[in-house]
């Protein structure tokens, strides 16, 4: 058998030394405890289940679904993105609902990347941007996501001869891993710059919902003529916490989502309907549930920010995301320290280099960890101290 040269050049799943560790612990009865996974912990809310329910049993939704999906789920995409963020859209040639957006945001790279093209990734970043480039062939032009830049790229550093090349750029806002966020102002730079360089910009937006303290993320089709560059890609999977359901949707220019709509229907059928009734009573039902879960989410951010800066990590508060990004203590690496929290403590964070070389120096750690788990994990990593400080001493 012989593997594509596509398959075999992906990357190598790079925590597979810290995997072993977690899966040995757990083998010989230790409990683990995991700041590792970004995915809500707190169950679908009851009414999107109800009308999940209900549609399942009907036989018309057990049949092929329209490979652009119910007429009635576009509109209340459009209708939500309305009512959220004031911006129309029209819902046959503008929105385009998908299953999850990572299916799309993977596919959208055999839309406008073609052998030798390049596309301008962030990093650290959500690692589908670079794979999905890769897997058409394209190049990768990373741009760093720094700190003191508040983790936005700086876009007037990328070279003309990268720039002559270059056919996308990827943005996400509120950021993965780094919980940055980017106001509007940013936004219409990059508009900007996609003009002057003739670029599409597909911005990733999953955790507008998921904010803090009042905050309200802005949509990167805010900015002044973002539809003739660009799209977004949303999902319901952190607003709802619908991950398990596959449920997502693009937005944005009309040409782009045509393309998308077109490569798409030669590779899917849809997205099954019961998923796309509940997702209609998601967007067009009570929106309680957001604020409840960001308030959860937002007393765990505390409770971990403060820990973690008592044992030497330097983290501030997200406005935005489920995550945080700490800064390591002086002497280690991300892999050193995530290996010495599980050695030391049994407690489980991403290494930032698992996002980017950028993101050396950092962990991520998620706030989807349920509460009860929580207040233990809590304990545990303020038990932890730095072996490294110890032995200079
Ligand atoms: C969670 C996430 C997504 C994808 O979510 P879907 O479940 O596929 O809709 C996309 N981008 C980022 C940055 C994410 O964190």
């Amino acid at each position: 058998m012989r593997l594509s040269q596509r398959v075999k050049n992906l990357p190598p799943y790079l925590f597979v030394e810290i995997s072993r560790k977690i899966a040995e612990k757990r083998a010989r009865g230790e409990e683990v405890i995991s700041f590792a996974i970004g995915d809500p912990d707190i169950p679908t809310p009851p009414h999107i289940i109800e009308r999940l329910c209900e549609a399942a049993r009907d036989p018309a939704n057990h049949r092929y679904p329209e490979s652009d999906s119910l007429p009635e789920l576009r509109q209340a995409v459009a209708d939500w993105y309305e009512r959220r963020f004031g911006i129309s859209f029209d819902p046959d040639k503008e929105v385009l609902p998908l299953i999850g957006s990572k299916e799309g945001i993977a596919h959208i790279a055999f839309c406008f990347i073609d052998r030798g093209d390049i596309a301008l990734v962030p990093d650290p970043g959500y690692p589908v941007y670079s794979v999905s480039t890769m897997l058409a062939n394209g190049e990768v032009y990373y741009l760093p996501l720094r700190e003191e830049a508040d983790f936005l790229p700086n876009l007037k550093a990328v070279p003309s001869h990268i720039l002559s090349r270059a056919k996308l750029l990827w943005l996400n806002y509120p950021n993965n891993p780094t919980a940055a966020v980017a106001d509007l102002d940013f936004f219409n730079r990059v508009v900007e710059f996609a003009r002057q360089h003739d670029l599409i910009v597909c911005h990733d937006g999953p955790y507008t919902e998921v904010a803090y303290d009042g905050y309200r993320p802005v949509s990167f089709m805010q900015a002044e003529g973002a539809r003739e560059v660009g799209v977004e890609f949303h999902s319901l999977s952190k607003s709802y916490n619908m991950t398990g359901w596959r449920i997502g949707m693009a937005v944005g220019n009309a040409t782009a989502i045509d393309a998308l709509k077109r490569l798409k229907s030669n590779l899917d059928s849809g997205i099954p309907q019961a998923i796309q009734l509940a997702a209609i009573a998601a967007l067009t039902g009570p929106q309680d549930c957001i604020e409840e879960h960001n308030a959860i989410y937002q007393r765990r951010r505390d409770l971990i920010v403060e820990v973690l800066n008592s044992i030497g990590l330097k983290a501030r508060p997200p406005k935005a995301s489920l995550y945080i990004w700490a800064r390591v203590p002086e002497g280690y690496s991300s892999v050193d320290f995530t290996t010495d929290l599980l050695d030391q403590v049994g407690v489980a964070v991403t290494p930032g280099i698992g996002y980017g070389k950028h993101g050396e120096g950092y962990v991520r750690l998620s706030l989807t960890i349920p509460d009860a788990t929580l207040v233990k994990g809590l304990s545990r990593l303020s038990g932890w101290r730095s072996s490294r400080r110890q032995i200079i001493k």
